[in-house]
């Protein structure tokens, strides 16, 4: 294993991260990526570029704006730090291959799902968007059209699957049961996995979702549980387990 290709990974990785968490809470606020430059939203100081190194100025400044001393929370932090770890070890795991590739993409919808669903209840169009592309375009590169044609079928179909779900929730328990951002999510989860392991990847997050759904029901019955969250960790699971799940299949449905 080179070290140096590892280094460069982390390093990409947390520069990487440093822009998700830029673009899923401007996004999110619906705010402007490309201006103003970033800035401390308390004093509205421009920040320097030493204010802005992923992971580093975190530590240094504990999280703090350096001008006014506003805390920001670890999540900048978090976000970083998870994308400058997830670069390297999907590569050891992986190597340059397909899967590398696009476990970096659905590892990437995780991280800005798991950002911007509990923090903000949505899910953002455009990550799914260029998600989808870039695996069609995979798909494309490392397989042939055929394939990249069944997986759009498969997203079709897991896409309008739960979009009848979700029609079907609304009407027994009289409110929206699926969120829109749920129902595209689902597309990406048919397009990556096809059909199979698609709804198994449903499945399994349904089971993860159960016992904070269960928790938030006897607590209080109006508090919403985001499912975005669990959908892409069931993606995420599935696929990087993707050789145990198939067997678990074939041995269920011979
Ligand atoms: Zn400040």
């Amino acid at each position: 294993m080179n070290v140096y290709v590892m280094v460069c990974l982390f390093i990409i990785g947390g520069l990487v991260g440093s822009f998700y968490h830029v673009l899923g809470t401007r996004l999110a606020n619906n705010l402007s990526i490309v201006s103003p430059r970033s800035h401390c939203l308390n004093c509205q100081k421009k920040l320097k570029w030493y204010d802005l190194i992923p992971i580093i100025s975190f530590i240094s400044l504990r999280g703090k704006c350096r001008y006014c001393g506003k805390y920001y929370g670890i999540d900048t932090f978090l976000v970083e730090l998870v994308m400058a770890l997830a670069f390297p070890f999907f590569y050891w795991y992986y190597g340059l291959s397909y899967n590398y590739f696009v476990i970096l993409i659905i590892f990437s919808l995780l991280v800005l799902i798991f950002l911007t669903d509990l923090k903000y209840m949505i899910i953002l169009d455009s990550p799914l968007i260029i998600g989808s592309l870039l695996i069609m375009v995979l798909k494309l590169l490392y397989y042939d059209y055929q394939e990249m044609l069944i997986g759009i079928l498969s997203g079709i179909f897991l896409f309008l699957f739960m979009l009848f779900l979700g029609f079907l929730g609304t009407k027994i328990f009289k409110r929206e049961s699926l969120g829109g951002g749920d129902i595209k999510l689902s597309f990406v989860i048919g397009l990556t996995l096809n059909i199979p392991l698609g709804l198994t990847a449903i499945i399994l997050s349904t089971f993860l979702a159960l016992p904070l759904a269960t928790y938030s029901l006897l607590k209080d019955q109006e508090h919403e549980v985001p499912y975005g969250p669990f959908l892409i960790s069931g993606l995420f699971i599935v696929f990087l387990f993707q050789d145990k799940f198939l067997i678990l299949l074939n041995f269920l449905l011979p």
